[in-house]
Formats: C-alpha cells, structure tokens, sequence
C-alpha cells in the first residue's frame, strides 16, 4: 500500500471541501471496499478523509410516511431496523444476502452503495482495463466474461455493478441525499445514481468530485410481498451470478430489478408492466437489448427461472 495523508471530517460539508480541495483525495467509510483496493494499489489516493465521526448514523421517519437513513447506518442496523423489516423487506432480503456477518456489521450505506465492481481483470494490474486505467483497453472482452455484464455494457467495459444492497433500493425508488464541496445539497434518483459504462467507464455515478453521501430516503412504503433472491457460485461470501428483488400485490401486478445482469441494478417500466403477463414476459422486456458473450448468455434464462420461482412463491 502507498503512502498517504489522513483526516477525520468534523461535518459533511468540511467532508466534501477536504476531499475537492486536496488531489487524489477519497472518503473512507466502514473501509471494507476501498482498504482493499489500496492495497492491491488499484485505488491509490494521495489523501484520506474519515466520515466515521460525523452524524449520520441514524434512521429516521419521515413526514411522508417514509424512511431516511444516515450514510454510516452499518448495513446490519439497516437490515434489523424494525420498520426495515415490515415495511421494506426487500431491503433487509437484500441486505442479509449480501457479504459476511461481520462485513455487514463495518459496511456502511454510501459505501455499500459505491462498492466498485468485482471484475477480475480489474483486481489484476497486470491486465488492461478502462475502469482501473482509463484509455488502457479492456481484457475481459474476449476474456473470460462468465460473471460478467448482459446489458447496458459497452465496448469500453462490460462489467457489473456488483452490490446487493442497492438493488433493492432501486426497486424501492430511493433517493441519495448528498452535499457537494460548496455546502448545497441534492437529491439523486436510484434510477439516475450508477451510469451506465459508455466510453468512461473509470465515472460510475452521478456524483461530482468531493461530492459525499449523506442519506439515503426511501418513500412511503408500498405494500405487496417483498422478495429477493440470489444465484451465486457458493452460498458464502460470493457476488451475485444473478439476483432478484421484487415487490409483488395481491393482483399481480408489481415492480422488479435485477442485479449481477449490468452496470446498475436493471429495472425498466416495460418489464415492471409485464409482471402480470409471467416470468418469460418480463425477462423480454427487460433484456430485449441485451448483448451477452458465449459465457455470460446463461444469465438471462437463470433470471427467468429465478423470476419465475419468485412469482410461484407471490402466488402461493
Ligand atoms: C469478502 C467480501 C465479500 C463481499 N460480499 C458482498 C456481497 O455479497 N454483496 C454486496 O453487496 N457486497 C459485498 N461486499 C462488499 C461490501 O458490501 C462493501 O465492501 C461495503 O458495503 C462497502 O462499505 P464501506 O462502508 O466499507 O465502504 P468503504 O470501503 O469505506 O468505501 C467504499 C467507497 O465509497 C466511498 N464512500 C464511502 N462513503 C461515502 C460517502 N458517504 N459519500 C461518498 N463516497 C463514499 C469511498 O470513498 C470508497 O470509494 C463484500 C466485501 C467483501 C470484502
Ligand atoms: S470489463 Fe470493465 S472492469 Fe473489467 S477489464 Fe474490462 S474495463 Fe476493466
């Protein structure tokens, strides 16, 4: 690992100003992503600021009926939370699928949903890779792509985002509260936080530089059946092949997101209207577009079937 500087933020605000202000600067949360990214060097900033410190750890109701969550909520007291538990549950599904006991105890919101993405050319420098070294080229195009993305990829990159946690707040319609380096804050969609790849793959949200998380708010709940599960190579410790978070009422209808499919938790409007219509109707709809390699192709009947059991178990 290289050297660095290292400062703990007293307020969001200072947070976000520390990090613009210095180059190569990053936040560090719970660590459990970015430590090990140092120290493989793929992430090697100059200068480190701590947000542990700051007031964020809280949940909260909210005037609509909802639910605002603090950045450092651990991913733990998230699934726990008792409203998370009835009235969100995909969330807590989603969580508990997610990682280890005592990850999940340090990971926190923001960071869990900045978590960068687990393709293995990426964690080799030894390969070419336009998300680690912009301009460089990209092994896993005619590499090995088993794990990797089916659509909204590019030819720059085709890997995924590879996170739990925020599938499920896609499927939720969360909204990420932030402050940017000048103290005003924003509200970003789920829908519109990760980009897709395109010809810059190394820029995976719609942050802007020192701009730093502060919540995350969920709105009032919508009832139905919350579902999530997970397809993976072993139970433990492993990244989804393909996962599901779905919310499904009484007559069918309802909303649906995939993860471990492309470079953000993928939901569309034409596959959410095609719940009713059964599982093979919405995997066209969502996947219509979609562009796998010869290894990947798999993914998207094991959505389907995935899907399919989800809807049985809706139906049960
Ligand atoms: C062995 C292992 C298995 C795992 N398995 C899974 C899994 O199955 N599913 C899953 O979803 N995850 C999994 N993870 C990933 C884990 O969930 C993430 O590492 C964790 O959620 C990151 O949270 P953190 O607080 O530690 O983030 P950090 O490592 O502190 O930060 C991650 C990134 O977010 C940035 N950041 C942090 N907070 C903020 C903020 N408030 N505003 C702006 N930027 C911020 C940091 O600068 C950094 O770039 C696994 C991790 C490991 C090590
Ligand atoms: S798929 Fe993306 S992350 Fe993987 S090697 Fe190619 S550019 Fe890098």
């Amino acid at each position: 690992m290289r050297s660095f500087t290292y400062e703990r933020a007293r307020t969001p605000a200072e947070a976000a100003a520390s990090v613009a202000r210095h180059p190569d600067a990053k936040f560090i949360a719970g660590g459990t992503n970015l430590l090990d990214l140092m120290k493989l060097e793929i992430e090697t900033p100059a200068h480190l600021v701590d947000v542990q410190d700051l007031a964020l750890g809280e949940i909260e109701d909210t005037d609509d009926g909802g639910l605002r969550i603090g950045t450092l909520v651990s991913n733990t007291a998230l699934s726990a939370h008792p409203r998370v538990r009835r009235d969100y549950a995909v969330l807590t599904r989603a969580i508990q699928a997610g990682a280890s006991g005592q990850l999940r105890n340090k990971a926190t919101t923001g960071g869990n949903m900045l978590q960068r993405t687990r393709c293995a050319y990426f964690y080799d420098t030894n390969m070419p890779c336009n998300k680690r070294k912009p301009g460089s080229g990209c092994a896993a195009i005619g590499g090995v792509s088993r794990q990797l993305g089916v659509i909204g990829t590019s030819d720059s990159c085709i890997a995924t985002y590879p996170g739990d946690m925020a599938v499920a707040m896609r499927v939720l319609d969360a909204v990420v509260e932030t402050v940017r380096p000048g103290g005003d804050t924003r509200a970003i969609a789920a829908a519109d936080f990760h980009r897709l790849w395109g010809d810059t793959p190394h820029i995976e949200t719609a942050l802007e530089p020192g701009e730093m998380i502060t919540h995350v708010r969920l709105p009032r709940p919508v009832g139905g059946r919350h579902f999530y599960h997970k397809v993976r190579d072993r139970r433990s410790y492993a990244f989804a092949l393909v996962s599901v978070a779905a919310i499904i009422q009484p007559d069918g209808t309802g909303r649906v997101a995939f993860g471990g499919m492309a470079p953000r938790p993928w939901r569309t409007p034409e596959a959410d209207a095609q719940l009713p219509g059964g599982a093979s109707a919405v995997i066209a709809a969502a996947f219509a577009d979609a562009r796998p390699t010869e290894d990947n192709r798999f993914k998207i009947p094991l959505a389907e079937r995935t899907l399919a059991g989800i809807l049985a178990e809706a139906r049960s």
